[in-house]
């Protein structure tokens, strides 16, 4: 029987913590073969850049994406030729490779083409700020609750078409909110807040269900993490109290690029999974689509909400690293890290090692000058010169039948 560790000064057991993230209860919503919401994994998605004119280009391009794990694909839509393109894409994809779910960014007084794209991908997103856009007026000192009330009214009127369309087909929408476009009369009535941007996918959620539409996503993305978790924390709250469970898209929006994009991405994006809220997540790095892939999954990874590769577990190392641990760690982690779904671990010294291993699959653990030690889980299995190291873990893991070949 394992006995639980007692707290300092008591003999009393500590309560074991829950190191299990409980996401939101949402409600599943259909993008063509993938399900974002209901319980389902959170799901990556990224945007290709290509023009979508361009259809050998496009077509290339989503198929690049979807191949590295990209599981649902958003091109973008200016113009009625660029709605129309996207039958031609779909089409070669499936041809060609096949069906990829797709997403259609609809723009400025985006209606007509929204409905169009509508008919040839799986989820159309329009931003609230800009579907029914007014240009701002420089002068304007107040937003009546006529003028405000006039505005919604024409916004019903334009959205009823593409929600029909939609709803009729068994499609989806993102209501995609960005802090950065609020419509003016939200600026007005709400202020440039994240209750601003709450409202303004209230809005469009109400008109939604109002015709009994609800395979919707919402997305209140900023370029400032905390305004962005304060928009979706925000959010959630509001549909708790209104009974909603409409799943959520995180993002943070115009990150940058290198280190610091991926730092600012993962503080925003890592907060509110690690909360248990997100349903599908967007990396956006000012870099090629593809360098975003690898991110989201490194997110979910260190998260433990999708296991997409080896979890790797190492120490910092000491003045008791018996081996150069970097360079040790860099070779177990070539030699394994095909074997997706295990927890290996390379520590430095028999002292702390074992112990802080955190219940991975396999260790490998300094013992002695020269020597080390592999452990399943925490049985030490045997001590073994440093440089037949790695062969014999992995001699270890065939032996358990859990090795693969890696691929070509
Ligand atoms: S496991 Fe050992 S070598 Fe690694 S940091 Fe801890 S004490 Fe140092």
């Amino acid at each position: 029987m394992q006995t639980l560790p007692t707290a300092p000064g008591s003999a009393a057991p500590m309560a074991a913590f829950d190191t299990t993230i409980h996401r939101r209860k949402t409600r599943p919503v259909p993008v063509g073969e993938i399900t974002i919401g209901g319980g389902h994994p959170v799901v990556v998605q990224s945007m290709i850049n290509e023009d979508t004119l361009d259809i050998e280009g496009s077509v290339a391009a989503i198929r690049r994406l979807h191949e590295l794990g990209c599981e649902i694909v958003r091109v973008t839509v200016p113009s009625m030729a660029h709605a129309k393109a996207l039958a031609t894409i779909r089409e070669t994809l499936a041809r060609t490779y096949r069906p990829v779910p797709i997403v259609a960014d609809v723009h400025h007084n985006g209606m007509k083409i929204a409905l169009e794209v509508a008919k040839h991908v799986d989820k159309v997103r329009i931003n609230p700020g800009l579907y029914v856009f007014e240009k701002p007026k420089g002068d304007r000192t107040e937003y009546t609750q006529a003028e405000f009330d006039e505005i919604g009214q024409k916004i019903r009127e334009t959205l009823e078409p593409l929600v029909v369309s939609l709803r009729d087909q068994g499609k989806s929408m993102r209501i995609g909110v960005n802090h950065g476009s609020l419509a003016e009369r939200m600026l007005f009535t709400y202020g440039d807040t994240p209750e601003g941007m709450v409202e303004s996918a209230l809005e469009f959620i109400r008109i939604c269900e109002s015709l009994d539409f609800r395979n919707l996503v919402i997305s209140l993305k900023a370029s400032r993490v905390p305004v962005m978790l304060a928009a979706y924390r925000l959010m959630v709250r509001r549909m708790d109290e209104l009974g909603m469970d409409y799943p959520l898209h995180l993002g943070v929006t115009e990150a940058g690029d290198g280190e610091y994009g991926r730092i600012k991405s993962t503080a925003g994006i890592g907060t509110l999974l690690a909360e248990g809220i997100g349903d599908t997540i967007r990396v956006s790095l000012t870099e090629a689509p593809e360098k975003e892939i690898p991110v989201c999954y490194s997110i979910l990874q260190a998260l433990g909400l999708r296991k997409t590769m080896v979890e790797y577990v190492a120490c910092p190392s000491c003045g008791r690293t018996l081996f150069n641990l970097e360079e040790v760690l860099h070779k177990v982690r070539e030699a394994t890290k095909h074997l997706t779904g295990l927890d290996i671990a390379v520590m430095g010294c028999i002292v702390n090692g074992p112990g802080e291993m955190a219940d991975a699959d396999y260790g490998y653990v300094g013992k002695t000058p020269g020597y080390i030690s592999l452990y399943r889980g925490r049985d030490e299995i045997k001590k073994v010169p440093e440089d037949q190291g790695v062969a014999e873990l992995i001699d270890l893991i065939k032996q358990d039948g859990r090795w693969v070949d890696p691929e070509d």
